[in-house]
């Protein structure tokens, strides 16, 4: 993945007393919590579960206090405050477009989450759609598209057969219908990034189209929908340093102003007249409002711009530069547990954001964080990161009939069908 012109064009803002692997942790809410230990005593939280959700920026959350006490309706009042909401709500959504590096003609519509926004796509796919993912990605990515027919393909073992796998695909395809690539930028399981500019030209070559699953690649890297090339791009606010509630499906806007609304109700509609029979007839908007019925989360919008603000002014290069750092630390510091084993596709080198999966063979992994939180207050994740079919093919083992996320008991024999992750972020 390349990063974005846009952040090329804003240097890293990296200080001598940052040292050369990067800039100083950014001050995230939490950050100073002290948690009791069941040894006694008790110790700094070291929250190192970033990719699952970020803790908020306080710049973030500075920024959503100093708005909150004028806020008002937005799209409906002709109020002062209402007017401040709506121009609020608005100029966020033009920050996100700038964030993504959005081209003329995208849509920015705001949603809830990654998951509400692929649904979204989803939802607004053409007749005899035909959709390909790869069976590697979030339950998010893999899930949403059930009316559609729906290609699964395997976890790849490197970049380059991930490309060769969707052309193979791409050329046994019906070539007239619309078809639709749904790929992560990066893995949740293993952070490792995807060639998502050679996935999306490759799709792009068949007639078909890609959107981007950006919720572990925002947090981390520019993304660029002009210059990755994609289609769309979807990801939530909770993983950007944002609070819970809100995300963004960025994009093409054609699919979407000739779907029916995702959400039907006040604000997506433009005209609702009584006809002749009793019923009533709607126009809806062409606009992003098509998707957004109802009254906005415009808190969890203007929060997500003060994020891309904060990360466009501290400098993706900085930030991923220290996260690689204590990607590094991590790896060299099991490197001697012969017990440990780290969950990859694409090999134990391949370029990830901060984000580090492995097992300790004899040790059920749910044991294991709850160990280290007990015993050391480090909150790590543990389970199957909602990605049961990754986690199958890198485990081996059967994940079914274990809760989603959630933490299943180990294997006869001790060997952990689950997994521990460690990442990192802008706060740690
Ligand atoms: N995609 C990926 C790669 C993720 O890691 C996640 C969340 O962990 C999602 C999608 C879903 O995000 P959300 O739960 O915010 O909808």
């Amino acid at each position: 993945v390349s990063a974005a012109p846009a952040a090329a064009a804003s240097a890293p803002r990296v200080s001598a007393a940052d040292g050369p692997s990067g800039c100083a942790p950014l001050p995230v809410l939490g950050r100073d919590v002290t948690v009791p230990l069941v040894t006694g005593g008790e110790v700094t939280y070291a929250a190192l579960d970033y990719a699952a959700s970020a803790p908020a920026l306080q710049r973030v959350w500075d920024d959503v206090a100093a708005y909150a006490p004028y806020y008002g309706s937005v799209h409906r009042g002709a109020g002062y405050l209402s007017q401040l909401s709506t121009e609020l709500f608005e100029n966020a959504r033009r920050t996100v477009a700038e964030f993504l590096d959005c081209r003329a003609g995208d849509q920015v519509v705001f949603t809830r989450s990654t998951t509400d926004s692929l649904n979204l796509l989803a939802a607004a796919l053409p007749d005899d759609c035909q959709v390909f993912v790869f069976e590697s990605e979030h339950h998010a990515a893999l899930l949403p598209w059930r009316g559609a027919r729906v290609t699964f393909l395997d976890a790849p073992d490197s970049p380059e057969r991930a490309v060769r796998a969707l052309e193979h695909a791409l050329a046994a395809r019906d070539p007239h219908g619309p078809a639709l690539l749904c790929v992560t930028g990066a893995s949740n399981v293993t952070g490792e990034l995807w060639p998502v500019r050679e996935l999306a030209a490759a799709a792009h070559a068949h007639g078909a189209r890609i959107v981007l699953d950006a919720a572990q690649l925002a947090p981390h890297h520019a993304v660029s929908l002009r210059g990755l090339d994609v289609d769309w791009v979807a990801f939530s606010g909770h993983k950007l340093y944002a609070p819970f509630g809100a995300g963004v499906l960025a994009g093409r806007a054609d699919w979407l102003r000739e779907a029916e609304p995702y959400l039907a109700g006040g604000g997506a509609s433009r005209k609702v007249t009584r006809r002749e029979d009793g019923g009533v007839e709607v126009e809806w908007h062409d606009s992003a409002a098509r998707h957004e019925a109802g009254s906005p989360n415009v808190i969890g919008a203007y929060a997500i711009a003060s994020a891309c603000k904060a990360l466009g002014e501290a400098g993706f290069g900085a930030l991923a530069a220290r996260e690689e750092r204590l990607v590094r630390t991590v790896r060299n510091g099991l490197a001697d547990v012969p017990e440990v084993r780290f969950l990859s596709l694409f090999g134990d080198d391949a370029p990830r954001v901060g984000v580090l999966s492995f097992v300790v063979d004899g040790w059920n992994s749910s044991h294991f964080a709850a160990a280290l939180s007990a015993e050391y207050g480090i909150g790590v994740r543990d389970g199957l990161f909602c990605a049961h079919p990754l986690l199958r093919a890198l485990l081996g083992g059967d994940p079914q009939d274990q809760g989603e996320c959630g933490a299943p008991e180990a294997a006869p024999g001790g060997t952990s069908l689950n997994a521990i992750r460690v990442s990192f972020g802008a706060g740690t």
